[in-house]
């Protein structure tokens, strides 16, 4: 007998996403490099998942009634994610953004109905940083609520019961490791804490770019070392959220953008992934760990966002000179440099 498949709308259809092995770099390291397809939820990103498990909650809770307004500092995808899952709910949706993030996902957020409001970049210790500015705005609407990424953990908690059990069924089990940058740090601890109590040998890790403080954090105990930069957008964290206090990870990589943009480059031409920086970032870190570790491991890792997000950065070859970053590689020479 056939049986119907069909999603429940928006909701019904965030999550479940392919597990994606990545041929060229599983043969070369001899370890299964394993992407979670995230750019297929149908907000377009990861982020979906976030948006997802923060509204369920604050309905749950009470804390958004029907007419109520969503407000969120977000760098992008978050706010794409919490726009379209307040469309399908019946929310209004307010979203704070640097002014530094690409015109490309401003263009989006407007599109489908957010409203927008850019703010000049500022420190989060600055009462003028984009969260807090969301968090007055909240305070200050009648029926607001602020969704509150970072700290608020019903984000990690999503994953926690989503991404990672999908992990760890997708491979039967056997997932040896799981590696991911860290934006709000909701995909890395909520994956990590479902894995770790699946099996306590999996081992967690984060890819972190240059000028973040996950690496210093993770290996050193403090937040001091935050050098360098990255043209990555919505990873990069110089401060322990609430989403990754006491979250089991054993280890970190630092991963320079100059090998990031040929892995990039890599995974859309040899392998037909068109993806985001972020992505590149954490595809990199599961390289790394394959080589390190040796092979036999199976490594998971997340593809955040797809590349159309960026058409006029990172696939743009006059930003990426102006950026001082080159593409160009000779085969999988470019592992050794990462
Ligand atoms: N990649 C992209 C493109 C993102 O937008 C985000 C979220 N800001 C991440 C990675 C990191 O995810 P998380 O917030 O769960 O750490």
């Amino acid at each position: 007998m056939m049986s119907k498949q069909i999603k429940d709308g928006f909701a019904g259809t965030v999550g479940e996403t392919p597990l994606i092995r990545i041929k060229s770099l599983s043969d070369a390291t001899g370890c299964e490099i394993l992407g979670k397809a995230e750019f297929l939820n149908p907000g377009g990103s990861v982020k979906d998942r976030a948006a997802m498990g923060i509204i369920n909650d604050a309905e749950s809770r009470g804390l958004l009634k029907p007419g109520g307004t969503i407000v969120e500092g977000t760098a992008g995808n978050t706010g794409i994610g919490l726009a379209l899952v307040g469309n399908a709910k019946g929310y209004r949706t307010i979203i704070v953004i640097p002014d530094t993030q690409s015109q490309e996902k401003i263009n989006l957020l407007r599109a489908i109905g957010a409203d927008v409001r850019p703010v000049p970049a500022a420190p989060y210790k600055d009462p003028n940083n984009y969260n807090h500015i969301a968090r007055r705005l909240a305070e200050e609407i009648d029926g607001g609520f602020w969704a509150n990424q970072f700290d608020n953990t019903a984000n990690r908690e999503y994953h926690r019961q989503t991404t990672g059990p999908e992990i760890h069924r997708q491979t039967a089990g056997e997932v040896t490791a799981f590696v991911t940058a860290v934006g709000t740090g909701g995909t890395l601890a909520g994956v990590s804490l479902f894995l770790k109590e699946a099996d306590p040998k999996i081992k967690s890790v984060c890819a972190d770019p240059y000028g973040a403080a996950m690496w210093s954090w993770i290996k050193h105990g403090h937040l001091d070392i935050d050098d360098g930069d990255s043209v990555a957008e919505g990873i990069g964290q110089g401060r322990v959220t609430k989403n990754l206090e006491e979250a089991p990870i054993d280890d970190a990589f630092r991963i320079h953008d100059s090998v990031m943009i040929k892995m990039v480059y890599h995974l859309m031409e040899s392998e037909g992934l068109f993806l985001g920086a972020s992505s590149g970032i954490n595809v990199c870190g599961a390289v790394k760990l394959a080589l390190e570790g040796g092979p036999g491991q199976v490594i998971t890792t997340i593809l955040c966002d797809d590349g159309q997000r960026y058409l006029s950065r990172l696939y743009n070859p006059d930003w990426l000179k102006s950026e001082g970053l080159d593409p160009t590689r000779q085969g999988l020479d470019f592992l050794r440099e990462i």
